[in-house]
């Protein structure tokens, strides 16, 4: 695998950028207050590759919450400290066929047969990262995703706020786990912890910077900094395969084969191995929860720059 040429990443992004700037479907998350707040016409594409070059249309600059997008990096983290067989173990790695905040997804298994990119997997690898208190594993968790960003990051406090105080839903998920003994102590301060990572602000440079250190073999392109073991990276993405886009994973794997993960803050981030990573910010969702533009316009860039990793050429 080789980064595509700079004349043809242009002209895809610009490409799909004025394509899709006039597409108003979806609508935004509402189920978290403060995501209906947030402008629907925020639209960014970036587009970093493996070689360090970034590519960008639309607003970059303005930040959305990461949202379920941080399940990707925390799951990572968990696997940097403690291998991939622990998130092999628990929560899994296999689809659920249900809805990211899933109950009867819960209780199909008792807890297990899951993995870290639906709600109650997530809170239980949240729950897996070394710390003996809470602000030093939050500060684990942030540091890590700024090492992938390639700059600190930060809470948006608003998104934090409303979320923390609206999620019994995710409290009460938290606490299934705990009870089924997937977590093992403090289910509270795990979901407290999941919440907050959830509420991290990024621009759409940020979520692509990200994408390109899994691209990249875990190796940040703009910073240099190795932030994860290559030997690991498979591991990650093969999960991002199976679950990134929620009970739209298998549609989403089909027309682009790329690796990505979406979160209701209207972000999505794909990873094309060797070559580059994309993401797309724009709030309003479709039915299952993805963002309708970001999929569309990684799916027309993507496959114009050949980044199905499956398509051999
Ligand atoms: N914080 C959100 C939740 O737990 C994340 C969900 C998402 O982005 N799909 O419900």
């Amino acid at each position: 695998a080789a980064p595509p040429e700079p004349q043809a990443v242009e002209t895809a992004v610009n490409a799909a950028y004025e394509k899709y700037r006039t597409l108003h479907e979806g609508k935004n998350a509402d189920y978290i207050p403060a995501l209906a707040q947030v402008d629907p016409e925020l639209y960014g594409i970036a587009l970093v590759t493996v070689d360090g070059k970034v590519y960008t249309a639309g607003d970059i600059r303005s930040e959305v919450s990461i949202q379920s997008i941080s399940k990707v990096f925390t799951m990572a983290k968990v696997i940097e400290e403690s291998g991939p067989q622990a998130i092999f173990n628990n929560p899994g790695v296999d689809a659920t066929g249900q809805v990211f905040n899933s109950i009867v997804a819960i209780e199909q298994y008792k807890g297990a047969e899951m993995n870290a990119m639906v709600n109650p997997g997530a809170i239980t690898a949240t729950s897996m990262v070394g710390g003996t208190n809470y602000d030093e594993i939050w500060g684990r968790i942030l540091d890590y995703y700024g090492e992938f960003a390639g700059r600190k990051l930060a809470v948006l406090e608003d998104v934090y706020q409303s979320e923390a105080a609206t999620n019994q839903r995710n409290q009460a998920i938290g606490r299934l786990m705990y009870a089924y003994g997937r977590i093992k102590d403090n289910p509270d301060r795990a979901t407290d912890i999941y919440t907050r990572q959830c509420a991290v602000g990024v621009n759409a440079r940020d979520l692509a910077t990200m994408a390109a250190t899994l691209a990249n073999g875990g190796r940040n392109p703009l910073t240099g900094r190795q932030v994860l073991k290559p030997d690991y990276v498979p591991e990650v993405l093969a999960v991002m395969a199976t679950a990134g886009l929620y009970d739209d994973s298998g549609k989403w794997l089909y027309l682009t084969g790329l690796p990505a993960k979406s979160g209701v803050g209207g972000g999505i981030l794909a990873v094309s191995p060797g070559k580059f990573g994309i993401a797309v910010i724009s709030p309003p969702l479709d039915a299952a929860g993805n963002s309708v533009r970001a999929q569309k316009a990684i799916a027309d860039i993507s496959n114009a720059l050949d980044g199905n990793p499956y398509a051999v050429k």
